[in-house]
């Protein structure tokens, strides 16, 4: 059987269940990445979906993995389109009958899946998160309300799936490879590297094992992350995994392994298991979008009721832009708007102040992150937005944040604030 492989949010060969199946079951491959414009298109607030640092880092990221298959004597076919168009003309050309790719787990993905699957037969195989959900001790539906309550279980009952092995070759099926876009193809200027940024990212597997190198094998960084992990200055407060993960170049099992591998040789303390915990939350916000499917987008989020927010263009702009009255809150997003990553500190913070001081609607917020963000991932990102609007997940009922007290506990010296101040920045959506 001749397939086609059509890599989505997994952007690796490494550990990747559902490629080494699809070599395992075809006698020739077609392996094939499909920019799809819909991700570049606006949504219902007028931002673009994708800003121009995920597109710099997404195509960074397409390269990387065209390599990587070329150097096991395949190929990446790259299209731009609908992927329910171009995988039916490609599987009707080189007689494939099968479809395999990882299975997503949000709206838009969801739909492309169905579409997909109307036309030609789709296998999809699960391989996103740290904890497989046949391993996980719940039924999808039953999954706890409460983190806490899901992390337990999980660690107590559940084991990290070890590491699958990379395909050594994969029989390829020849054809016209296709050009890979360009940052300037989907409007956007390339974006310059702030002097200011926690990191120079750069997409693709070697990158990301190359900062796991870094964070824990050549600096031992990990060992102290549990401390620094609340930092907003420099690259090494956290582990800045996230724009990887979010598109699959490097998997949550990898990372998991790594850690274990570390403290088998320098010792397991807080904060070599706080890592873990922090990828456990990641799978949370996975699994609470499997359970509440669209509700996670919805204002209401999970608990059906919300307060009635503002949805004001100018009050949200003065967010938007950095132009507050709290400079803690402008910091952050300057540094957003610079760089396309900002600290889990900050987004907790800014968050937080767009909604339940600003009075805005969090979609609003959630939609401008989407856009910016490095790192967006739909689960983590609209999941950790109706958490802080206090409609997700969070038991307690207030999760407003004191920007002043937070501001002087993390930023006590201002160093942070000082970096990003005296800067008027214009959007670029
Ligand atoms: C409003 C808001 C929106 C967010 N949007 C996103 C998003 O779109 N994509 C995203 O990956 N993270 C998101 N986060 C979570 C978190 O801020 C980032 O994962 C983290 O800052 C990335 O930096 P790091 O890789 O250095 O994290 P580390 O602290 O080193 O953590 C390691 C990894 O654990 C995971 N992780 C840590 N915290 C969280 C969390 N709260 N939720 C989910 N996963 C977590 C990430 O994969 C991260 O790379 C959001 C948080 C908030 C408050």
């Amino acid at each position: 059987m001749k397939s086609i492989f059509w890599f989505r949010n997994d952007l690796r060969i490494s550990d990747h269940p559902a490629l080494l199946r699809s070599v395992e079951e075809s006698e020739a491959l077609l392996p094939v990445y499909i920019f799809d414009d819909r991700q570049w298109a606006e949504d219902e607030w007028g931002m673009r979906k994708t800003g121009a640092f995920r597109t710099k880092f997404l195509i960074e990221s397409v390269a990387d993995l065209r390599e990587a298959l070329q150097d096991i004597g395949s190929e990446l076919v790259v299209r731009r389109g609908k992927p329910e168009d171009i995988l039916t003309e490609l599987a009707e050309e080189y007689g494939c009958s099968r479809v395999y790719a990882q299975k997503e787990h949000t709206r838009e993905e969801l739909d492309v899946e169905e579409a997909v699957a109307q036309k030609v037969e789709l296998k999809l195989i699960e391989g996103h998160t740290l904890f497989h959900p046949e391993d996980i001790p719940f039924a999808i539906d039953d999954i706890p309300d409460i983190f806490t309550q899901f992390r337990k279980a999980c660690e107590k009952k559940s084991e990290v799936r070890i590491i699958t092995s990379e395909p050594e070759r994969i029989e390829t099926i020849e054809c016209e490879a296709g050009e890979l876009p360009t940052v300037e193809d989907f409007g956007y200027d390339k974006p310059k590297l702030d002097p200011r940024a926690v990191l120079e990212f750069k997409g693709g597997a070697i990158a990301a094992w190359e900062r796991l190198d870094h964070y824990f094998w050549n600096t031992k960084k990990l060992s102290w992350y549990k401390k620094t992990r609340n930092g907003l200055v420099g690259a090494d407060y956290s582990s800045k995994f996230s724009p990887w993960l979010a598109n699959g170049s490097i998997s949550a099992r990898e990372i998991y392994h790594e850690v274990k591998r570390y403290e088998g040789e320098h010792g397991s303390n807080q904060s070599t298991y706080w890592l873990i915990f922090e990828l456990i939350w990641r799978d949370y916000f996975r699994y609470v979008a499997m359970k509440y499917g669209d509700r996670i987008f919805y204002r209401t989020g999970i608990k059906g009721e919300a307060p009635k927010w503002m949805q004001n263009q100018r009050i949200f702009e003065r967010w938007a832009e950095g132009r507050t009255d709290e400079e803690f809150v402008n910091a952050n997003m300057k540094e957003l708007l610079q760089t396309g990553f900002m600290s889990n500190r900050g987004r907790q913070n800014v968050a937080s102040y767009l909604v339940h001081d600003m009075g805005i609607d969090w979609r609003m917020g959630a939609s401008f992150f989407e856009h910016y963000l490095l790192d967006h991932d739909p689960a983590s990102n609209y999941g950790n937005w109706i958490y802080v609007s206090g409609v997700g997940n969070d038991p307690r009922e207030n999760r407003k944040f004191n920007i002043k007290k937070q501001q002087s506990m993390y930023d006590g010296e201002g160093r942070f604030v000082k970096r990003w101040s005296n800067e008027s920045l214009e959007l670029d959506l």
